[in-house]
């Protein structure tokens, strides 16, 4: 059986910030990444926003502001952005402090999805480089902590110290993992919302500030907003029993979209369940699966004009005729969020939609399209034993499967502490 120094599974921004730290600190160590893919599935490869400034996808919860401040310039290092500008800050924030709203001023770039995946494949190289081993579409299957191994659709490996950073995607492996090892978590915070779509000159503030970050009341935010060859996409998911979902999002920036003139940004509202603890990812499936059950096992998409007036919407208003734009994700069913959404999540986010309209002017046109449903299953909240994500003995936990992160900048920076743990 091969033995490595360190195995890293997952070769998204956390799998990749650790193994860049591990082999600067250490280049003699021998370091194999894993992935089930051929490309890392994350942010990376989708759109490839990037935020610098914390709190943005740093939770506060394993992240001070000293510390995401130390880091960052470490990711930045690697990462090289070409920070955007972001103009009349000033303005935006009277008219939303006015509303009790708060508009978060972030240090942000943008690479897009092809500007994505040029990014990923420097990288890869760069780790070549550095003879870091990378193994692409081998799956891990299950870890052997006693014996210090893990299990692979190929092989057995064994490691001396081994780094898990699964992703949102990787959330039951990780939870498999972590039974194994003994790691007690908590899976009880969501996030659940629509994907809003309008006509670029109907949130203007795109011009001004790429991705704006509104905080409403209710934990409620707007978040991955999207212009510039924007458009909204489906994702798969399949339930722990596995039936399969829908959840939507949005890209920009692709060669492959030929419309120019759309915006699109998801509002969440972030929900933590407490007594009686139930599992946050099956709330969020769920619902998930409610929407396909309503929608005809598509998302729902639904114009703001016919929410209004509480009525379902139709496929016939779908065009540019009488609402003026087609929706980029037409494969969705017209009906009515309302439905299918919890009225406890419901209210906020439509609050917020009021208020984004009174610092925004234009987003809530008759026309634009919130389609439903947006989850993002982040946190398996496990117990570290000391502050590089250590859970247990030769073991560490980082990125958005461990709810160490809620970005790619806070995932590569949490790569880094578990690299730093290991060599400390
Ligand atoms: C479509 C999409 C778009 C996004 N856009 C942005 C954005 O623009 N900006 C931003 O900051 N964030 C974005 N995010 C969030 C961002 O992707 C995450 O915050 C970040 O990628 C988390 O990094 P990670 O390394 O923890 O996980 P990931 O990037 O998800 O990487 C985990 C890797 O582990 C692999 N893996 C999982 N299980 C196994 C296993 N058992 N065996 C082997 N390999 C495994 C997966 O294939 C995957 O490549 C987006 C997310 C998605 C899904």
């Amino acid at each position: 059986m091969m033995t490595y120094d360190c195995i890293i599974v997952g070769s998204g921004p956390a799998g990749l910030g650790a193994a860049f730290r591990l082999s600067d600190l250490k280049p003699d160590l021998r370091i194999l990444m894993i992935d089930k893919e051929k490309l890392c599935t994350g942010g990376l490869r989708h759109d490839c926003k990037m935020n610098f400034t914390y709190p943005v996808g740093f939770p506060m919860d394993c992240w001070t502001g000293k510390q995401a401040k130390h880091y960052l310039p470490m990711v930045i290092e690697r990462l090289k952005p070409e920070f955007m500008q972001r103009v009349d800050m000033e303005t935006y924030n009277k008219r939303a402090e006015r509303l009790g709203v708060s508009l978060l001023d972030i240090r942000q770039s943008h690479l897009g999805t092809d500007g994505g995946l040029e990014l990923i494949r420097r990288l890869m190289d760069e780790l070549t480089d550095r003879n870091v081993e990378v193994s692409l579409e081998e799956k891990v299957n299950d870890i052997d902590p006693a014996a210090r191994r893990v299990i692979t659709s190929r092989r057995e490996i064994g490691y001396r110290d081994l780094i898990l950073a699964p992703g949102r995607g990787g959330f039951r492996f990780l939870q498999r993992a972590m039974a194994k090892a003994a790691i007690p978590f908590l899976d009880n915070v969501v996030d659940i919302g629509i994907r809003v779509e309008t006509r670029e000159e109907r949130f203007s503030i795109v011009r001004d500030y790429y991705d704006p970050k509104f905080n409403f009341p209710h934990r409620v935010r707007t978040f991955c907003t999207n212009s510039g060859a924007a458009y909204v996409v489906r994702e798969h998911y399949e339930t722990r029993d596995g039936r399969k979902y829908y959840s939507v999002n949005g890209h920009a920036y692709s060669s492959s979209c030929s419309r120019n003139d759309m915006v699109n940004f998801a509002l969440l509202k972030t929900v933590t369940l407490t007594e009686p603890l139930a599992s946050g990812q099956d709330f969020a499936e769920m619902l998930g699966c409610q929407a396909m059950l309503l929608g005809g096992n598509k998302p729902i998409m639904q114009r703001v004009g016919d929410f209004r007036l509480g009525k379902r919407s139709e496929a016939k208003t779908f065009n540019r005729d009488l609402y003026d734009f087609e929706p980029t994700l037409p494969d969705c069913t017209a009906g009515d969020i309302s439905l299918a959404m919890p009225a406890k999540i419901l209210k906020p986010i439509w609050s917020a939609m009021k208020m984004l309209d009174t610092i925004v002017p234009g987003v809530m046109h008759p026309g634009t399209i919130m389609y439903y449903p947006e989850i993002k299953l982040y946190a398996n909240k496990p117990r570290f034993i000391d502050e590089y994500f250590k859970a247990a003995e030769n073991i560490y936990l980082v990125g958005d499967g461990a709810g160490t992160s809620r970005g790619i900048t806070g995932a590569w920076a949490s790569g880094i502490r578990a690299a730093e743990g290991i060599v400390n």
